[in-house]
Formats: C-alpha cells, sequence, structure tokens
C-alpha cells in the first residue's frame, strides 16, 4: 500500500507501538520478531530518521517468567510481575539492539507525568535529550506504581500521547491484525477492510470492538481513541500487522495497513489548542522591538522584549502578551516560570545561565509556541 510506504518514507519522527499480543508467543518472548524489528528500527534510523518505540509485554513476560499462563487479578501481584517482567524485556531489546550498535533507554511514565504541564515539559526534554544523544527511548507505562487512577489504561493511548511529547509525524501500531475493519473480522464475516481514514466520527467509532483475545487489552476501541490523539494533534498514525517478521520493512514495501491521516500539520494544531483550549496564567508586555518582530510572524520572543510581567504561571503555562499600550497581541506557552521570568526579563539571552544557574530555552516563548491574535480573535 503506497499511502502508508510513503508515509513512512516522508516521516522524520517515528513512534512504533508493539503489543503483548505480538510479542510474546506462546508464553515466551518471541525473539525473531524482536530482532526482526530491531533490524528495520536500524535501517530507519540509518536513513536520518529517530524512532522511539513504546512497549506493551512486562506483565506477560513476568508470567513467563513464573511458567504461568494465568493473568494474575489482584493489582500488586500484577504489579510484582510486571517489576520482573519489565527487567526481562529491557534485556532483551538491548541485546537485539546492541546487534545493530543502537543505544537504548528505558523511559516509565505514568498519565500523571503527562498531565501535568511541568512534568510533561520534563518528559518532552529528556525524550528529545536522548533523540539528541542518538539513544533509542523504549517506553512503557510505569506498572508497578501506577494506581487505576492514573493509568493510561492501555499502550495505544499511551502511544499517542508519547507521539504527541516527542511531535512525532507518525505513529505506528503494531497490532494482531493487519489493520481497521468495518467490524471485527473475526466476529463478522462480511467486515471490510478500511485502507485510509481521514476523520473519526461516530461511525468510525461504531465499527471499532473490543479485543478478542486474552493478552491484548484495548482492541480497536483505544486505537480509535489513539487515532483521534493523533490526528488531532496532526500527526498520522498507521495500524498494521505485527504478526509477522520483519512489520516495518514489510510495510515500507507494500505490507497491508489503515492509515489515519491528519488534516492539518503539527505546528497549526498545536496553535489551535493553545488558542482554543488553553487558559492564561499571567501575561508578559512587551517592547515595541519585540511587538515588531512577532508581528513579521516568524520570530520568537526573547527575554530582552519583555518589559513586565504580572500574574503567577509556571513553565510551560499558557500566557498573553500585550504591548504597552494595552493591547492583547499573542497567547503562547512560556519557557519559564513567572519567578524565572521576572529575573531574566529585559536581559539578554546570553545572560540566563548566569542569572539563574541553568538555560531551558534562549526564548521566552518559542515561536511554534506562539499564537499571533487575529482580528476578532481574544
Ligand atoms: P493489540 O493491541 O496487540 O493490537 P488487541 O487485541 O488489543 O491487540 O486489538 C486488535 C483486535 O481488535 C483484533 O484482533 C480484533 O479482534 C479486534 N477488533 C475489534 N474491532 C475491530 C475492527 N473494526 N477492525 C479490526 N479489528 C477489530
Amino acid at each position: 500500500m503506497e499511502h502508508l510506504a510513503q508515509t513512512v518514507r516522508d516521516a522524520q519522527r517515528i513512534v512504533i507501538k508493539v503489543g503483548s499480543n505480538i510479542l510474546l508467543a506462546e508464553n515466551r518472548l518471541n525473539l525473531p520478531f524482536l530482532y526482526t524489528l530491531a533490524e528495520d528500527i536500524h535501517e530507519l534510523r540509518k536513513s536520518g530518521k529517530s524512532v522511539l518505540l513504546v512497549t506493551s509485554g512486562s506483565v506477560a513476560t513476568g508470567m513467563a517468567k513464573f511458567g504461568t499462563t494465568e493473568r494474575p487479578k489482584d493489582l500488586p501481584t500484577k504489579q510484582a510481575y510486571a517489576a520482573v517482567g519489565q527487567m526481562s524485556l529491557m534485556w532483551e531489546y538491548e541485546r537485539a539492539f546492541r546487534v545493530y550498535g543502537i543505544p537504548i533507554a528505558q523511559v516509565l511514565l505514568t498519565r500523571d507525568d503527562l498531565e501535568s504541564r511541568k512534568r510533561y515539559l520534563n518528559s518532552q526534554n529528556t525524550l528529545l535529550a536522548l533523540f539528541d544523544l542518538d539513544v533509542l527511548p523504549i517506553v512503557n507505562e510505569n506498572d508497578t506504581v501506577v494506581t487505576d487512577e492514573i493509568r493510561f489504561g492501555d499502550n495505544d493511548t499511551l502511544s499517542a500521547m508519547v507521539a504527541g511529547v516527542v511531535k512525532a509525524d507518525v505513529n505506528i501500531i503494531l497490532s494482531d491484525i493487519d489493520g481497521f475493519y468495518t467490524a471485527n473480522p473475526q466476529l463478522d464475516p462480511n467486515a471490510e477492510f478500511l485502507p485510509l481514514i481521514t476523520k473519526i466520527d461516530s461511525k468510525v467509532e461504531a465499527m471499532a470492538g473490543l479485543s478478542t483475545s486474552s493478552v491484548g487489552t484495548g482492541g480497536m476501541v483505544t486505537k480509535i481513541s489513539a487515532a483521534r490523539k493523533c490526528i488531532n494533534a496532526g500527526i498520522d498514525m498507521i495500524i498494521t500487522s505485527g504478526r509477522t517478521n520483519h512489520p516495518i520493512s514489510r510495510l515500507l514495501q507494500g505490507a497491508r495497513g489503515t492509515l489515519f491521516r491528519a488534516s492539518i500539520d503539527k505546528v497549526s494544531a498545536r496553535k489551535r489548542w493553545i488558542l482554543q483550549t488553553l487558559k492564561s496564567h499571567g501575561s508578559l508586555i512587551i517592547d515595541s522591538g519585540a511587538e515588531a518582530a512577532l508581528m513579521r510572524k516568524e520570530a520568537s520572543l526573547l527575554p530582552i522584549g519583555v518589559k513586565a510581567i504580572s500574574g503567577e504561571f509556571e513553565r510551560g503555562e499558557c500566557v498573553q502578551v500585550h504591548s504597552q499600550n494595552g493591547t492583547l497581541l499573542a497567547k503562547g506557552l512560556v519557557s519559564y516560570s513567572s519567578e524565572e521570568a521576572r529575573q531574566i526579563y529585559g536581559r539578554k539571552s546570553s545572560e540566563i545561565e548566569t542569572i539563574l544557574g541553568y538555560v531551558f530555552h534562549k526564548e521566552m516563548i518559542h515561536k511554534d509556541n506562539l499564537v499571533i491574535m487575529g482580528a476578532g480573535e481574544e
């Protein structure tokens, strides 16, 4: 399927999610799959792409280690299995990726980490730093600490959220099925395969059913909600089969899958989110030089252009940007908290480190996080 191969070829940053169903075969880790996936990821990286892997399988690997096929029912035992299994899982990844000289990092996240702005930004900075170091981040839910309220619940949701965090171009879900159908094909012989979806409406939602396997969790319900998150963030999503070795090179060679295509680009999606969803927490008053730069639309707001700060805000929160005569010029996500901003405003970016002892960004608001107000917006 050329539209899928093209999406992967065009992507610069790729998230790949592997489910327990395909990672484990007959109660053991499916090593041939894991090694060929590692080789495929090596090929993607050789062509200059960054890759992040979202993996499930810690509980199932723990079960394999204890030689049981019965999924633990109570949370503490499940979490204990996850703690045991996560080690073996990472060890196997380490061995597989070492063959290709790829350094890996384990990143365990809870939903809390991505819901608090501060922790979201910290997770983002760490993941981006790992890309800079040419490391392959392997992300899983932090099963040993999560309680029901702070669970992602399924790694489909986790992969979509992480794709947003690292601003991926595509999120590839390797499933036990080769794509999305008009109904669950395991239950409905008339189900038809759908190669391309551009909008997730109630009709699409109604087609998605639950998983019929014992190890899979979310079925298509969580995948459709992950797809909605992705396309709203300007990220494409693919569901394709992970039931074969070399799943990614097969995709590039035309294997079947469903593409959920985003209709807006990532920067516009982000700006829409800033404008429509976020509450502003304070404001920055800027001088005329900074105002002129902002109106040219291509500039970030630097600390030196800020004349005053009002309100209290955390790093990463939304703030308003006003001119000195009080006109609302823009809204954006601020790189520093109000406490930090009060120390560095009016100063050169090169002085930030001396003043604060650290630098997050040289901009007070980066241009990708800044939305200039058009007529009629408030
Ligand atoms: P994994 O997360 O490992 O991909 P799941 O079992 O959670 O596995 O999800 C895939 C399963 O979802 C399919 O094997 C199928 O049983 C079920 N399913 C439900 N509705 C659909 C649908 N409309 N199209 C395809 N599969 C569906």
